[in-house]
C-alpha cells in the first residue's frame, strides 16, 4: 500500500490516529511537524466522483425536496452577511482589484465580490456548479484542475473556501496560487480547525474526519507552516464565524424533532411578529478563517 509522505515537511514518520475499513485509509499524524493527513490518498476518479450535483445540492439545500437555488434565495440574507464580512476583510489589504477563487462552488462568493467591484473569475472541476455559476450568475468560471490553470495575469487576492482540506498536494496548490499572485497579494481560505474547542469535544467523532474527502487536517500551527514553505507571511488565524437566523435554527428543530412541532409553531410566529425571525446569530463550527500576504522575497 502506497504511504503519503507529509505534504508539510516530507517526512514519512507518523502516529495513526483513527483508521477505516471504506476505504481502508488512516488519519495520521507526521511525527516530525504534527500535520494531520489521509494516508493512502484515494484515487483521482474516486476523489473527484465525490463531487457530483448531489453534493453540492445536498450542501447547499437544507430542506428536502428544495434545490439548491431554491434554498440559496430563502437564505440569501444570511450567505450575503457572511460573504460581506469576508469582503470587508480582504478590504483591509486590497481595496479593489481582482479575486480569483480556487474551488468557486457554485459562484455565489465571487457574485457577491463582483456586486462590491471587483474583477473575478473562478476555476472548479464540478460541472454542475461551474454549469450554473455561467448560466445563471454569468460568472467567469473554468472547468478545471488549478494544476492544469494557465495565465499570464496577476491577481490580487487569491480565495479558497473550505477547499485546501480536499486538495491531494496543498503545498503545491499554495505555491502556484502564490505564482499567480500579485506583489502584496493576499490568500483567504477557511478549512476546518482539527485544534478547535468543537473537534476536541467530538475528539474522534468530530465530523469533519470524512475519508475521501478530507485528505488534510490543519491546525493554526501546521497551517502557519505550509503557508511559509508555500511564500506567503503575515498570516493572520482567526475564527471563521458563521451565522443562522432564527427562523432557520427554529424550523431546523421542527424538522429534527418533529414531536416539537406544537411548540415551535407558535414560537415561529412570535419570531415573525416581534421581527427577530430574520436575526442573525453567530455560530461557531470550528472552522479557521486565514489571510497571509505573498512575501516580498
Ligand atoms: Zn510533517
Amino acid at each position: 500500500m502506497h504511504q503519503t509522505k507529509c505534504n508539510n515537511c516530507e517526512s514519512e514518520k507518523f502516529t495513526v490516529y483513527l483508521s477505516f475499513d471504506k476505504p481502508p485509509s488512516q488519519i495520521v499524524s507526521c511525527q516530525n511537524c504534527g500535520l494531520m493527513y489521509l494516508t493512502p490518498q484515494p484515487k483521482k476518479d474516486d476523489r473527484e466522483n465525490v463531487y457530483n450535483e448531489f453534493y453540492f445540492k445536498r450542501e447547499s439545500s437544507n430542506k428536502k425536496n428544495i434545490s439548491g437555488y431554491r434554498s440559496y434565495q430563502e437564505d440569501q440574507y444570511i450567505h450575503n452577511f457572511y460573504f460581506l464580512r469576508l469582503l470587508k476583510k480582504i478590504k483591509r489589504y486590497i481595496r479593489k482589484g481582482s479575486i480569483f477563487e480556487i474551488g468557486s462552488a457554485m459562484g455565489f462568493f465571487l457574485d457577491k465580490a463582483s456586486k462590491e467591484g471587483f474583477d473575478v473569475e473562478g476555476i472548479e472541476i464540478s460541472k454542475y456548479c461551474v454549469d450554473f455559476g455561467k448560466k445563471e450568475l454569468n460568472l467567469n468560471i473554468q472547468r478545471s484542475d488549478f494544476s492544469n490553470y494557465k495565465t499570464n495575469k496577476k491577481i490580487d487576492v487569491v480565495a479558497m473556501f473550505q477547499t485546501i482540506e480536499h486538495l491531494p498536494d496543498p503545498k503545491s496548490t499554495l505555491k502556484k496560487a502564490n505564482s499567480i499572485l500579485e506583489k502584496g497579494g493576499i490568500i483567504i481560505m477557511t478549512t476546518p480547525n482539527q485544534k478547535s474547542l468543537i473537534s476536541k469535544l467530538f475528539g474522534k467523532k468530530w465530523f469533519e474526519y470524512k475519508p475521501t474527502e478530507h485528505l488534510f487536517y490543519y491546525n493554526p500551527q501546521s497551517m502557519t507552516q505550509l503557508l511559509k514553505l508555500s511564500g506567503f507571511d503575515k498570516v493572520k488565524i482567526t475564527r471563521d464565524l458563521h451565522y443562522l437566523s432564527i427562523e432557520y435554527i427554529l424550523e431546523r428543530v421542527r424538522y429534527y424533532i418533529p414531536l416539537f412541532s406544537i411548540l415551535i409553531r407558535p414560537l415561529e410566529k412570535v419570531a415573525v411578529l416581534a421581527q427577530i425571525n430574520k436575526k442573525l446569530i453567530p455560530f461557531d463550527k470550528g472552522s479557521m478563517l486565514i489571510i497571509a500576504q505573498k512575501n516580498e522575497k
